[in-house]
């Protein structure tokens, strides 16, 4: 049987090891989303960094407020892109 796991991050593309940590990223944050929406697999410093632009997209005088939809998924494609993704 094949394992369907991923097995690098979809978006610089390294394979997972011991140095390259596995994460799942929510495309639509959790704390507005509730889960919904598409789950990235990712690895951590990709996520660490995709956490970083969000947070700094969502703060308008100093407070982070939510996004829409389409303008997490653009953060998201516009990173993976910035990537080579
Ligand atoms: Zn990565």
């Amino acid at each position: 049987m094949k394992r369907r796991k991923t097995t690098e991050c979809q978006i610089c593309g390294r394979e997972y090891d011991r140095k390259v940590k596995f994460s799942r990223h929510h495309v639509l944050p959790k704390r507005y989303f509730k889960g919904n929406g598409k789950v990235e697999e990712i690895c951590r410093d990709c996520h660490d960094e995709l956490e970083f632009i969000i947070k700094k997209q969502e703060c308008k005088d100093n407070k982070r407020t939510k996004l829409t939809a389409k303008e997490y998924h653009v953060i998201f494609v516009l990173y993976k892109a910035s990537k080579g993704g």
